[in-house]
């Protein structure tokens, strides 16, 4: 089935008011196997709405419509969809009482305006509203269904998971659409795309999509069928990804944040992490420090911007400074081995860079940042390994910053995932079985 949404109301035209119903009725459709392919947004004008509603019901069949049901006068949805199919409106005796019992629950008087919420639509089923005063509908017209609902979110939320869901149930048949994610990090959109042309093939090009944020990519990819189908389905979609992409994924979690992923990681392995940063001004620092429990294995930083913090609190020293510069690979490497020992930390990460507008030369142009990962040798036995990267960052100010940070952290996932975690603690009573 494929269906269609309308969100009515001026507000939604303007700039400050965004169309978010129409997500949540999307996340419906999507849990039932319901294609959305078209959405649309007009304001309150009963023409507007009438020709809209009258083009999508020859289209689809499933349209369903929120806003414009109050009762004041810029609320027209309901003679305009009456007018769309050609059918008259009636006032429900049965829901002007239960409106009027509603005002005198809360010790007020109905105002007469209310009397147009009692207004259906001929042949409509009532879909009622327990948190307002705006009841919905259903109508079956031709071969299409409408739902109306309220404009207002909680009460849409409410009256599609009693109404909608149902009857989209009903009509699956139990066969379901759900989604699958695999984020992706530090790599470019058009590397990734290219890595997993061949899943394209494979599962349907409409099967998979590619969202891109600078730093991170999420793969996006749908099954549709009963459970055991779906599960099959994304799994096997899922490892084809991972093996095509490769250790770039990140995560499978919708959620999950690389920062979050880094932490896990380190208390896996009962690590310790301090930060260096220069141009990031303590990015790092501050992702680290928004998932709760990072107390756990992150120790603190330093935001050392100045050539002279650099060498004070993390012992870079002065012919370093003077013979590379400061956006430098030995500098990067310097800071980290720096904050490493100042901060008696396992693991450090540095940053330095010229995040730009201005500051960039011929010889390292905006961009360009120099990040290093101090931590102990894969080998153990004590010594120390440094990884380093050099990029050239595209992007603004801002951009050049949180790329560098991404990056950063990325470096960091990579290097503890080649140490193995710890083993776990043994069970207290200390019988082993
Ligand atoms: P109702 O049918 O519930 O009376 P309405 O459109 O007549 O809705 P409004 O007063 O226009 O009522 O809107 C109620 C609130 O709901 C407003 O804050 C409005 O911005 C919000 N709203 C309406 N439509 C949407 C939408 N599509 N997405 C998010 N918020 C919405
Ligand atoms: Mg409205």
């Amino acid at each position: 089935m494929k269906a269609a949404i309308l969100a009515v109301g001026t507000e939604l035209l303007g700039t400050d008011r965004l169309d978010t119903n129409s997500l949540k009725l999307t996340a419906a459709l999507e849990r039932h196997g319901v294609e959305l392919v078209r959405k649309a947004v007009v304001g309150d004008d009963e023409g507007e709405i009438a020709g809209e509603v009258g083009r999508l019901v020859e289209a689809f069949p499933l349209v369903l419509i929120c806003g414009g049901l109050g009762p004041t006068a810029d609320d027209v949805t309901r003679p305009a969809v009456a007018r769309a199919l050609g059918r008259e409106i009636r006032i429900d005796e049965g829901l002007v009482a239960w409106l009027e019992e509603r005002f005198r629950s809360f010790g007020m008087r109905m105002a007469a305006v209310n009397r147009r919420q009692a207004e259906v639509i001929d042949g409509a089923e009532v879909i009622p509203n327990p948190l307002g005063s705006a009841p919905g509908m259903r109508i079956d017209a031709g071969g299409a269904t409408l739902f109306l609902f309220p404009g207002v979110p909680s009460e849409l939320l409410g009256m599609v998971a009693s109404h909608l869901e149902p009857w989209l149930a009903a009509r699956s048949g139990g066969r379901r659409r759900e989604s699958g994610v695999l984020k992706v990090a530090a790599l470019a959109e058009s590397t990734v795309e290219e890595r997993i042309a061949p899943a394209y093939g494979e599962f349907g090009r409409e099967a998979i999509t590619v969202l891109s944020s600078p730093g991170e990519i999420r793969l996006q990819f749908w099954a549709t069928g009963s459970d055991g189908e779906r599960r099959d389905r994304l799994a096997a979609i899922a490892t084809r990804l991972r093996g095509l992409v490769g250790p770039a994924v990140f995560t499978d979690d919708p959620e999950a944040t690389l920062e979050q992923v880094v932490g896990d990681l380190l208390r896996e392995r009962g690590a310790t992490l301090a930060t260096a940063e220069s141009c990031t001004g303590g990015l790092v620092a501050e992702r680290l420090t928004r998932v709760a429990g990072s107390s756990d294995y992150f120790l603190g930083g330093a935001v050392t911007y100045s050539n002279r913090l650099k060498s004070q609190l993390l012992g870079v020293s002065d012919e370093l400074l003077r013979e590379h510069g400061a956006v430098s690979e030995a500098v990067a490497r310097a800071m980290a081995r720096g904050a490493r020992v100042a901060f008696g930390s396992d693991y450090a990460v540095a940053i330095t860079g010229v995040a730009g507008p201005g500051g960039g030369g011929a010889e390292k142009p905006v961009g360009t940042v120099h990040l290093a990962v101090a931590g102990p040798a894969a080998a153990g036995g004590g010594g120390e390994a440094i990884d380093h990267r050099e990029v050239h960052l595209p992007g603004d100010r801002q951009g050049v910053r949180r790329r560098s940070a991404q990056l950063a952290l990325e470096m960091l996932r990579r290097r503890l995932l080649a140490v193995v975690a710890a083993a776990p603690a043994p069970a207290p009573g200390g019988a082993a079985r």
